[in-house]
């Protein structure tokens, strides 16, 4: 009999493990608000409901073996009365615990030694301020849940800026130091049951008004950086007992140091490359590890490879079938389509994968500019 799995959220990050489920025997059930989203049409049954909403997550879990997360904007106060029924969620509800707070996900990784920007939570007690004194500008404000694709995350120039954001929202907010990157990396990390890890090579990312626009892979790294990030994922992932795959987001500052922005307890953006670049996708490794099977290899079967995102520049229900096409023309390309029925500015609609044969640091400008000036209007 074939497993089934349940996955809360039902957007493309739950879309991209249908070729996995396939292949693994693995039947997939998404909770996920609205019928439209993509994951509904490869799921053998979806159920409508909010990702937080855990009355639905309940209905969910009687009908799979295992619940997985494709979002972690959910209720884990909720949820863990589910987990003290018996309901098996991977990862486990108190991997999640310290990190779905950015704040609190900062403390967790402060504490275990690993390093962090300087940062600390506002509080409504004390004077601005003497709060962020220590700092300087300019500062990171971000709100300390729900944040995704920038949203919630504001570089801030001065005070002035700084105080009207804070009296203005009613979000509780993180304050951290503003840091000057040469590079923005990522990592993929999965773990097993049985506790053995995988770790895919370390990617370069680049944020535009905080919305990630394209990967390389491998980052252009030294040894020893490539081995520090490896170390961090390790000590993260075994600390956590986490079940599953994780993305974690790094900065590497002018003086060769790293130090990590943001874990994504699920898989991510970064990552998608490994669908066609990698023997083992991010997404099959998720459901090996959720289940219990053997993690997949997850070296590059390519020399290196570049992910460019499709985001949405415009308020549309086009569907850019032209774009798409002269994008699948580029030699060595795959487009992943997410079959969304509306495009808004930033949304991420789809991703184009370019496999390299030689070595990335010639001609990967070239590849990124030709995709962006298909795909975005002149
Ligand atoms: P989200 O959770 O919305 O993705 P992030 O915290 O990852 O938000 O921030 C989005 C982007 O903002 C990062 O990729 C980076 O480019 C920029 N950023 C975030 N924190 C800092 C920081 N402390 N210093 C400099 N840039 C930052």
């Amino acid at each position: 009999m074939s497993m089934k799995l349940g996955i809360i959220g039902g957007g493309q990050l739950a879309w991209m493990m249908k070729n996995a489920a396939d292949k693994l025997g693995v039947e997939l059930i998404v909770q996920t608000p609205s019928p439209n989203d993509p994951a509904v049409s490869i799921a053998q049954h979806s159920i409508f409901a909010a990702v937080d909403d855990a009355a639905a997550t309940e209905i969910l879990a009687t009908k799979c073996d295992i619940v997985t997360f494709e979002n972690e904007f959910v209720n884990l106060a909720a949820l863990s009365l589910l987990e003290e029924q018996g309901v098996c969620f991977r990862p486990q509800l108190a991997a999640l615990a310290p990190l779905l707070d950015k704040y609190e996900q900062r403390c967790y990784l402060r504490d275990l030694g690993l390093p962090v920007p300087q940062f600390l939570a506002l509080s409504g007690e004390k004077k601005l301020e003497s709060q962020i004194e220590n700092l300087g500008f300019p500062v990171v404000l971000k709100a300390r849940r729900h944040g995704y694709d920038g949203q919630g995350t504001f570089i801030i120039p001065d005070f002035a800026t700084l105080s009207k954001i804070v009296n203005q929202t009613h979000s509780q907010f993180l304050v951290e130091e503003f840091v000057p990157f040469t590079k923005e990396l990522a990592i993929i990390a999965a773990r097993s049951v049985n506790g053995e890890i995988v770790i895919y090579p370390a990617v370069e990312t680049l944020q535009k008004e905080q919305v990630c626009r394209w990967v390389i892979a491998p980052a252009q790294i030294t040894q020893e950086q490539s081995l520090q990030i490896e170390a961090i994922a390790h000590k993260l992932l075994t600390s956590l007992q986490y079940i599953g795959v994780c993305g974690i987001e790094l900065f590497l500052t002018a003086e060769g140091k790293i130090l990590i922005n943001e874990i994504a307890p699920r898989t991510h953006n970064s990552g998608h490359f490994s669908l066609d670049a990698c023997e083992t996708s991010q997404f099959e490794q998720h459901l090996r590890a959720v289940c219990g099977l053997p993690l997949g290899n997850t070296r590059l079967h390519c020399a290196s490879a570049v992910m460019v995102n499709l985001l949405g520049y415009e308020n549309s229900h086009c569907d850019y079938q032209k774009q798409r096409q002269q994008l699948a023309n580029i030699p060595q390309a795959t487009v992943h389509w997410y079959g969304k029925t509306e495009a808004r500015p930033g949304r991420k609609l789809g991703h184009i994968t370019v496999l390299l044969d030689q070595d990335h640091t010639n001609g990967v400008e070239d590849i990124i500019h030709k995709i962006e000036s298909i795909w975005y209007p002149q």
